[in-house]
């Protein structure tokens, strides 16, 4: 049950952590009955499929896109998205602020670490994420407003905390060092079904929630 499963999860939440359903895979339906239920923030991976929820359900709730984003789909993404918590490389970031700029509008944005430095991963290595801050933070349409990361996949949530950890530190960093100009650095996106309460003890406040909610992804 879709319904209990997200009122559950919505319970266990401390305030100020905002849950984004993960909604690859799913049907429009399994989706609208995660809204009914209380998610208010949807989180996309594929633009099409992106296009396609919110052809049917539009603007009555937030949408996020976490997947990797490619520069030719940018133009479409902006159109829908409310935040693009993926944000992983300058030229994307470029693109970005182009497109945005074009249609007039500041998006928000988070910046994808590989926290644990990982090969064939998308995101900006953290001992790059100072160098990368000081490239875009006067990108004028992009609002950064924090960061994102996965984390290595592991059974043993002791091997994932590290990282988690790693990542508040920088993002507590970066507030401190450009804090003054950086006024939306808000956001630390971190935790999936497996991870999310381990990522709320290391300082996540927004969670990215998959199979809790609508079960194992059909193969
Ligand atoms: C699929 C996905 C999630 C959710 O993963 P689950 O294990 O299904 O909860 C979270 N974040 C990103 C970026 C994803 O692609």
């Amino acid at each position: 049950m879709i319904k209990a499963k997200v009122k559950n999860i919505l319970e266990e939440l401390p305030p100020g952590v905002d849950l984004v359903a993960a909604v690859k895979g799913r049907d429009s339906a399994e989706v609208e009955e995660a809204l009914n239920a209380g998610v208010e923030i949807i989180g996309e991976n594929y633009l099409k499929e992106a296009r396609r929820n919110y052809q049917i359900l539009g603007s009555r709730v937030r949408w996020h896109f976490i997947g990797h984003l490619q520069t030719n789909k940018v133009r479409k993404a902006v159109k829908i998205f409310d935040m693009i918590e993926t944000m992983d490389s300058l030229r994307l970031a470029e693109t970005l602020n182009f497109e945005c700029a074009r249609i007039k509008k500041k998006m928000p944005v988070l910046i994808e670490i590989n926290s644990a430095a990982e090969k064939g991963k998308y995101g900006i290595l953290p001992e790059e994420a100072i160098s990368f801050i000081k490239k875009v933070k006067n990108l004028s349409f992009l609002q950064l407003s924090g960061l994102m990361t996965m984390g290595p996949f592991s059974e043993n949530l002791e091997e994932v905390r590290p990282y988690l950890r790693s990542t508040r530190v920088l993002f507590g960093q970066i507030k401190e060092r450009y804090g003054d100009e950086l006024k939306n650095w808000h956001y630390l996106s971190m935790g999936m079904s497996a991870t999310y309460k381990v990522a709320i003890e290391e300082g996540a406040n927004i969670v990215r929630v998959g199979t809790a909610i609508f079960g194992s992804r059909p193969a």
